[in-house]
């Protein structure tokens, strides 16, 4: 008997609003019916996460963290070396979100609880919105397109990175540190949830902060929405994403950030999202990432949900390439809204 967790796609029409418990799993999904259908055909076709009790026995024993792994594995320290190292992984053991190699049994810092990415964010009244709503303004200054010199790679592990060119800086977080733009991914569904509820997609805008060396991530819950246009820069990175692992191409057209963000919630530019302290959500799963998390989603095309998916499937079947959500620990969430 194997145990299988499987991806939960509850996709909310909106995270935006303070709920109460009883509501949590009640918000229609947007994907449109058919589309849903197919999903869950693809989950039960096998993209469950399927954990015979020995294995899971073994990861729980490879969960105790050992001197020796904490210390293979320290926290990010920002070199931009060290970040490609990261991006790329270089030098870790194979891993990957199927049975055998899935996060269960990533090992080191990834093993590690309280410190850990991603997070189920809900809005636990220990966590009261911050009181300053200037601080709610998150409105990284993205250059109008980027014309040239951004890539697309395929990870090998599931996603399409869209490596940016050198030189996209600005401020960003309540502090107004200055940070440098270094690449954008996606995940399927999405790594953090919602008052325990997964969106279909998420994409994750990976910074390094010029002024303390950490790095810090952008995070952006994507959901399909009706008969949107395609999203510009997802349709761009998803046309030419190489479907070979670890090949990479020139992106042919220029992007927009801009369109990789939700909507402004109200005319002073607000967007809500939530702040915390946590990790890379794929090995070597390295502390210090400050995470800023959009709770509004954004809305895409549903075409290009499935197409993600499929892409993280290897073109075969709907793909998973997610992380479930970690513990919080003794960590604050601190809800910009
Ligand atoms: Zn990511």
């Amino acid at each position: 008997m194997s145990v299988c967790v499987v991806a939960s796609v509850g996709v909310r029409a909106s995270a935006s609003k303070p709920r109460e418990p009883s509501s949590q799993s009640s918000a229609p999904p947007s994907l449109i019916s058919n589309r849903r259908q197919l999903l869950r055909g693809g989950l039960a076709a096998g993209l469950c996460l399927c954990c015979p009790p020995p294995l899971a026995a073994l990861a729980q024993e490879a969960a105790a963290p050992s001197a020796s792994s904490l210390a293979a594995s320290p926290t990010i320290l920002g070199r931009a070396q060290e970040v490609a190292t990261v991006a790329d992984g270089v030098g870790l053991p194979p891993w990957g979100y199927s049975c055998l190699d899935g996060p269960v049994n990533w090992s080191g810092v990834c093993a590690t609880t309280g410190q850990q990415s991603p997070i189920n964010l809900n809005y636990d009244a220990r966590f009261p919105p911050a009181p300053d709503r200037k601080l709610s303004v998150l409105a990284p200054r993205f250059p109008r397109f980027i014309k040239a010199g951004a890539t697309v790679k395929n990870s090998g592990h599931g996603t399409m990175q869209v490596n940016v060119p050198e030189g996209i800086e600005y401020e960003l977080g309540p502090g107004g540190q200055k940070h440098r733009l270094l690449q954008f991914h996606f995940h399927t569904p999405s790594e953090h949830t919602v008052d325990g509820a997964n969106l279909a997609m998420e994409a994750h805008l990976v910074h390094k902060n010029l002024e303390t060396g950490n790095l810090a991530v952008l995070g952006v819950f994507i959901e399909g929405g009706g008969d949107l246009l395609p999203n510009p820069c997802i349709q761009e990175a998803l046309r030419s994403a190489p479907t070979t692992p670890l090949a990479e191409t020139q992106l042919q057209r220029p992007i927009s950030l801009q369109t990789l963000l939700p909507k402004v919630r109200t005319a002073d530019g607000m967007r809500p999202y939530a702040h915390y302290s946590g990790s890379l959500t794929t090995p070597p799963c390295s502390t210090g990432v400050d995470w800023y998390v959009f709770l509004d989603p954004l809305q895409i095309n549903p075409d290009q949900v499935m197409d993600f998916m499929y892409f993280a499937g290897a073109g075969l079947k709907p793909g998973v390439n997610a992380r479930p959500p970690q513990p919080l620990g003794d960590r604050n969430v601190t809800f910009f809204m």
